[in-house]
């Protein structure tokens, strides 16, 4: 069957929430076409979002791990023992170093090289994992000896050298302070930006060719162009390679995601005025960056040119960074990206912008009104927001409402005003994330097929890929607080935390709420390197109703930053043991 034929289902936009919306469907057994007009799928998230934004950050990973590579021959690889050094001194007596030295030292060395050989295509995961069972060998605790030889004996102590590598290669940014005082040194580690922004490309364009071998796998129609509704069940298609076709449909869902949200009077030009579309693919490092709007896209964009080298500030109209985050949380956030060197001018408006010269001269003032001054930047990136993208789709043809911000108004089924019309992902009302778009589209594709689909949007985490990251699920302190409910709250700092301590990354904290009477979770707040994966158990936690105390009596692995979860949990209604 082709497109044109009726199908049960037709999928405007080919982003997280429309092509998952369209596998699903055709998974469901239902006849199924997804238009998208920018010839390749995954939307926003996969193309100019979500994915090379963080393959930004993970390849600064590798590039840091290739930078260690370039460290040839046994004699430069024992420029590292230092290094060692450094960590044992934090957690072994002397004569365990001494021995490390003398005994360990070079079998562990051999094993690390070839690891790290192997490391250039190992995923992450992979090397972190290993990372801390070198770390707990290295000595955490006081049986050293014991701990150390145990480990020497099993295969595991492959990992040490290289995770330890790896770790240090998260100070990067920081290199020319943090690593002679680990010992390490180095006689050049260059930024290939153009091998970087390739390598992003590359990523891109596999993971988007994936979900198109989804589609063939599923036997769901592509077609590629710009679609416009000429009925409630007719979709006119301009196609990418010209022409025009109609794509008719029983079902007919809106995905068409959000677009980047102008600031007036600040025109993006993706050169010296970019969109975060436009940062991420700058062909130089700029030396000044700023950045309007410090929500959790701007702050990301600003981390990872941070990291490469750019001066960045960050001017918010608003009292405070990523407003939807828990408060007390927030001001630690803020600490740790200034301690990052990120600047903050918070309260402050932009009102206006000269581009005439080299750079880019912007005017400034309180946000109440006030004095204005100036602030020179070699690249501005507005990241205001994004906005419904509904352009050119035709929506008045057939008369879907929207609300007065341009979102589609659907029910609690994604059902529009117009009964077959459905609405999904950014473009409806809801938080702009993947994977809240991704649960829309399978819940709305359920619907249709007669069956049950739910989204609890009361428990859609939230990240900030930062370094710590941030991650939160259910409610802030405040929003306990507003809403009434007598509350416990249980915090846990990474410092007192193994694992993070053993790898020298121990900035952060969780936080949980509980309902005062019950014990009920109400809200899990995590700043740790890997929050974005922590805060999964929290997630599940809230999803099933459970308590402080549940988590707090699961049997945690050590040494893991989980642990700190529980020690929270503990702390909620009762005292945790560490600290
Ligand atoms: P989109 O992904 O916007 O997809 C809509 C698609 O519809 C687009 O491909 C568009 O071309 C197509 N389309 C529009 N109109 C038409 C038409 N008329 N005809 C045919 N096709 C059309 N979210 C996270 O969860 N985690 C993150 O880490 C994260 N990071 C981000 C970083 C950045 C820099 C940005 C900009 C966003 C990030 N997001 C992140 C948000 C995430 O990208 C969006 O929430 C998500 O992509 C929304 O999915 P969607 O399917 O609703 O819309």
């Amino acid at each position: 069957a082709s497109a044109t034929d009726e199908n049960d289902v037709v999928v405007i936009g080919g982003g997280p929430g429309g092509y998952v919306a369209a596998i699903k469907a055709a998974q469901l057994g239902l006849k199924t076409t997804c238009i998208e007009k920018r010839g390749t799928l995954g939307g926003t998230c996969l193309n100019v979002g979500c994915i090379p934004s963080k393959v930004h950050y993970a390849h600064l990973e590798l590039f840091k791990i290739s930078g260690f590579l370039s460290l040839k021959g046994a004699s430069k690889m024992f420029e590292l023992q230092p290094f060692i050094h450094n960590i044992a001194t934090a957690s072994c007596r002397a004569a365990s170093m001494l021995w490390c030295y003398l005994s360990s030292l070079p079998s562990a060395l051999v094993m690390g090289r070839n690891e790290l050989l192997q490391s250039e295509s190992a995923p992450l995961e992979t090397l972190s994992h290993g990372r801390d069972l070198g770390l707990w060998g290295w000595g955490w605790r006081n049986g050293f000896f014991r701990e150390w030889t145990y480990w020497s004996l099993t295969e595991e102590v492959v990992f040490p050298f290289s995770q330890a590598l790896l770790h240090s290669s998260h100070m990067y940014h920081e290199a020319t302070h943090s690593f002679p005082s680990h010992g390490v040194k180095f006689s050049q580690v260059e930024v290939d930006l153009a091998a970087m922004m390739a390598q992003k490309d590359k990523a891109v364009s596999n993971l988007t060719r994936g979900i198109e071998g989804l589609f063939k796998k599923n036997k769901v129609n592509y077609v590629k162009g710009f679609g416009k509704f000429v009925s409630p069940s007719e979709v006119s298609v301009d196609t990418i390679e010209g022409g025009n076709t109609v794509v008719k449909g029983k079902n007919i869902i809106i995905a068409t995601g959000s677009d980047v949200k102008s600031l007036p009077g600040v025109t993006i030009d993706e050169k010296k005025i970019v969109s975060s579309t436009g940062a991420l693919s700058l062909s130089e490092i700029p030396k000044k960056l700023v950045v309007i709007g410090a929500g959790y896209i701007g702050l990301e964009m600003g981390s990872v040119w941070g990291r490469l080298g750019s001066e960045v500030t960050v001017v918010e109209f608003a009292p405070d960074i990523v407003p939807s985050m828990d408060s007390e949380v927030r001001k630690l956030f803020q600490r740790t990206l200034e301690k990052q060197k990120m600047k903050f001018m918070l309260k402050t408006k932009v009102v206006g912008v000269d581009t005439s010269g080299e750079g880019v001269k912007l005017t400034i003032e309180p946000a109440a009104g006030g004095e204005q001054s100036t602030l020179e930047a070699d690249v501005v990136l507005v990241s205001a927001g994004r906005t419904p993208y509904t352009a050119g789709l035709g929506l008045e043809n057939i008369g879907v409402k929207m609300d007065k911000v341009g979102r589609v108004i659907v029910d609690e089924r994604f059902t529009t005003s117009v009964p077959g019309v459905y609405g999904i992902g950014d473009v409806i009302p809801g938080p702009m994330l993947a994977h809240k778009a991704e649960e829309d589209g399978v819940a709305c594709v359920e619907f249709i097929a007669g069956k049950h689909g739910h989204v609890d949007y009361d428990k859609v985490p939230g990240v900030v890929y930062t370094h710590p990251e941030v991650a939160s699920v259910g409610k802030t302190e405040d929003q306990v607080k507003a809403s009434g409910v007598e509350y416990r709250v249980g915090k846990f700092p990474f410092m007192a935390n193994s694992r993070a301590k053993a790898i020298d990354d121990a900035e952060g904290v969780v936080k949980i709420l509980a309902e005062k009477e019950t014990d009920k979770i109400l809200g899990v707040h995590i700043m740790a390197p890997n929050a974005g994966e922590l805060i999964h158990e929290a997630v599940i936690a809230l999803q099933y109703g459970a308590s402080s105390e549940d988590i707090a009596r699961t049997c945690h692995a050590h040494p893991t930053m989980s642990e700190a979860v529980k020690e929270a949990a503990m702390a909620t209604y009762d005292k945790p043991i560490h600290i």
